[in-house]
């Protein structure tokens, strides 16, 4: 007998039917939280937001249910200076982040996942997220990063664009990484408009020396990364998160 695989689609391509459909199969919402950020000299801008919809797409692939457009607009960091990082204002990302998640509640979902691949949208979450899940009690809400979200059971390892980043990155996406450009030779050109920032404004941890490989990263050293050291914590953090949604399923 051929199992039933679940199913999972892309809440922006469905009709109204199908969503309907959705909601009495698998009535949960994955959403990625991302940012546009400069992510060392292998990964893509995008690098945490297409981390958090890989994943998301791992659990859904066991749950089924839908995955929302990333949210590719956060705020925060320590890579503001840096050429292709876009913050937004606090405001603005948590006007969408609690409109969107109340009108998901609305529409009648009932697990909503928000995974946040960029760590500065935990504070935000923190903000927001007990004040929605004591107001909504009727629906599981799943919130945080792949080192909180699992709380106490399964929390991972996190850097910036260094050995942990780039192993989930080789695991998720190898295809948009390039461990060859992790080389020496880039000059102040790397930064907007050729200007290196004022070193009082440095963020600590991060390498702001263009030449040099690790340039952007913060964290172990990138070129230690490996598809398996990612693949390993991914396996625990989509296991658990799969087994939570399922079990808040069934209870009902
Ligand atoms: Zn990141």
């Amino acid at each position: 007998m051929q199992s039933l695989q679940p199913q999972w689609k892309r809440y922006q391509e469905l009709r109204p039917d199908e969503l309907a459909s959705c909601l009495q199969t698998a009535p949960v919402a994955f959403w990625p939280l991302g940012l546009i950020e400069h992510h060392g000299w292998h990964l893509p801008v995008g690098y945490d937001g297409l981390k958090a919809e890989r994943i998301c797409i791992r659990i859904a692939e066991e749950t089924g249910g839908v995955i929302l457009p990333t949210m590719w607009w956060g705020a925060n960091g320590g890579h503001g200076d840096f050429l292709w990082t876009h913050y937004q204002s606090e405001e603005a990302t948590t006007s969408i982040l609690v409109n969107t998640t109340e009108q998901l509640i609305r529409f009648g979902f009932r697990v909503i996942v928000l995974l946040a691949g960029h760590y500065p949208w935990q504070g935000l979450l923190e903000k927001q997220l007990p004040t929605l899940q004591a107001k909504h009690p009727e629906v599981l809400l799943l919130w945080g990063t792949e080192m909180s979200i699992c709380g106490e059971a399964v929390k991972l390892n996190g850097d910036h664009a260094a050995r942990e980043e780039t192993s989930y990155g080789l695991c998720l996406f190898p295809e948009l990484i390039d461990m060859n450009a992790l080389r020496p030779g880039r000059d102040a050109s790397a930064w907007p408009q050729g200007d290196a920032p004022p070193t009082e404004k440095q963020h600590p941890g991060v390498c702001f020396d263009p030449n040099e490989p690790l340039f952007g990263q913060m964290g172990a050293d990138s070129r230690t990364a490996s598809a398996a050291r990612g693949e390993e914590g991914i396996t625990r953090l989509v296991n658990h998160l799969a087994t939570t949604i399922h079990g808040y399923l069934e209870r009902e």
